[in-house]
């Protein structure tokens, strides 16, 4: 199966919306400091691999 890099917008419970990443195409909510998205199901996602544990996590990590 192919990973989830598709078109979806996950929302946040309490806060509505979530924000796109683009740098790892990934949805978050910033307020819960928290990704709205599970990683995908591909091992080489380039996306997923890279992606820190937070979002507030992602201003630590240098540009690749
Ligand atoms: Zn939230
Ligand atoms: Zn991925």
């Amino acid at each position: 199966m192919a990973n989830k890099h598709n078109k979806r917008h996950p929302v946040c419970p309490d806060h509505g919306p979530g924000l796109l990443i683009e740098r790892y195409d990934a949805y978050a909510c910033i307020e819960c400091d928290r990704w709205l998205e599970s990683e995908c199901d591909d091992q080489a996602c380039a996306f997923c691999a890279m992606r820190p544990a937070k979002p507030s996590d992602i201003s630590k990590v240098p540009p690749p």
